[in-house]
């Protein structure tokens, strides 16, 4: 196993790409990708006016892979014998209950003993160790097998089949990222039909230039991108728009269709598990889960998923920390299976505005993106009063942050109000209520 998948070629090239990333030898994994893709269409195929019992009993259908590698994990070895337990008591969607669940605290601690080590698999030689974002707390070392390293490529041919998209032969896929980072690359897509990848930041020097001649037929961005993309006056015409990591309100959806012409794919992923639901494009607010790659329960109100695709990472029963309810459902757009809704893990948060209008708080995110915080929350407590909460890599201190009031008060102009008032707090820790922290909140009625 590498630390970065072992044979990337990194060359400098001019202003504005700082990178260039080849992974022509993740080409092997086409035939996978393409198993992959169909075994998800099968399923949906097969899913059409099947009731609950029998999507529960295809499902089960595809837990061999992850009961065999629960019995090569070392860490569930030793877990589930030492509760009495064998993985060969997996048989049903709701022998699930019995089994442990896994923290994200007890992943980050284990992360070298739940993964099987075979050496002799292709998937384990091309393995690499990546560190999750850090967006729900510390960062944790978390391990992708060689095919998780692109299966979010198979993802895009699915959501095309999905969304009703026509991909042509090596489309192009820009990743538009508002990271402070300003990292800049491109790269083959050797399981995309030969694409080509380029990452292009809004923190570098002319994007929209770079976005104008790149040309993508799919672009891949988070709220944070397409607040600052629909500030253009130019914007591409991709045939396809992914977007995940925030909360991603009605309005900019709607926005982002109409003036970019392209249907929005907002899907729910977490860097441990990889993609778990997209959002239905006929229902805001409801996550259509990838059956049959993984299984989603909610338990006590916290969505708990298992991973059912093939993989050297055994995940079952992982805690995700937000906050959703999953129920059957038949849905218009013709999905059948498990759907999320109540989904408050990237929650909305509708600040009142001076004149009693609603104003998305998320747009205020790209605010403390590029600040080395270890956390925050902006409350609204009266029409034109704001408490902005600042946890400092110092806690209890400014740690260098104190401009950002101006900043703010700047930013609230822009949307809307007059006078705003902001206090600034820098306490050691934030309280948090509910299972995550939530940035932003509102305790006023407007
Ligand atoms: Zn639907």
């Amino acid at each position: 196993m590498s630390s970065g998948g072992g044979q990337d070629v990194i060359t400098t090239l001019g202003p504005g790409a700082d990178f260039r990333h080849d992974y022509d030898y993740l080409a092997g994994y086409k035939d996978r990708s393409d198993r992959e893709l169909e075994r998800l269409l099968r399923f949906r195929r097969h899913s059409e006016g099947a009731t609950r019992g029998a999507i529960e009993e295809r499902v089960a259908e595809h837990f061999d892979s992850l009961r065999r590698r629960l019995f090569e994990s070392p860490y569930y070895r030793r877990v589930l014998s030492s509760g009495g337990l064998s993985p060969r008591d997996l048989g049903r969607v709701s022998d699930l209950a019995a089994f442990p669940t896994l923290s994200r605290a007890i992943l980050g601690e284990h992360w070298r003993e739940i993964p099987v080590v075979d050496e002799e698999s292709r998937d384990y030689c091309d393995a690499a160790l990546v560190r999750s974002s850090g967006s729900t707390g510390a960062p944790i070392q978390i391990v992708r097998d060689g095919y998780d390293l692109v299966h979010m490529w198979t993802m895009v041919r699915y959501w095309a089949i999905v969304a009703e998209v026509d991909l042509p032969p090596a489309p192009v896929v820009v990743l538009l990222c508002d990271l402070p980072s300003g990292l800049e690359y491109q790269s083959r897509l050797p399981t995309l039909d030969g694409g080509m990848l380029y990452r292009i930041s809004t923190r570098q020097r002319c994007p929209q230039k770079r976005l104008a001649s790149a040309d993508p037929d799919i672009l891949f961005s988070d709220p944070s991108g397409l607040h600052w993309l629909l500030g253009q006056g130019d914007v591409p015409t991709p045939r396809m728009v992914l977007s995940s990591a925030q909360y991603l309100g009605p309005a900019m959806r709607d926005e982002t269709t109409r003036r970019l012409g392209s249907p929005v794919i907002n899907y729910y992923s977490s860097s441990e598990t990889g993609p778990i639901a997209w959002e239905c494009l006929g229902r805001p607010g409801h996550f259509h889960v990838l059956l049959p790659d993984v299984w989603v329960e909610s338990l006590m109100g916290e969505l708990v998923v298992t991973r059912l695709r093939p993989s050297l990472v055994p995940l079952l029963r992982y805690r995700m920390g937000d906050a959703g309810q999953v129920a059957f459902d038949e849905c218009d757009c013709g999905y059948r299976g498990l759907t999320i809704s109540g989904f408050s893990g990237r929650r909305a948060c509708e600040f009142v505005g001076p004149d009693g209008d609603r104003v998305d708080a998320w747009k205020l995110a790209r605010l403390f993106k590029h600040r080395a915080l270890d956390g925050f929350r902006l409350t609204q407590v009266d029409r034109c009063e704001f408490c902005l909460e600042l946890l400092s890599a110092d806690g209890g201190t400014d740690g260098g942050h104190r401009d950002i009031d101006q900043e703010l008060i700047a930013a609230l102009k822009r949307l809307g109000w007059r006078d705003p008032k902001v206090t600034v707090e820098y306490p050691r820790e934030l309280t948090v209520r509910g299972p995550k922290p939530q940035p932003f909140c509102r305790q006023f009625d407007g």
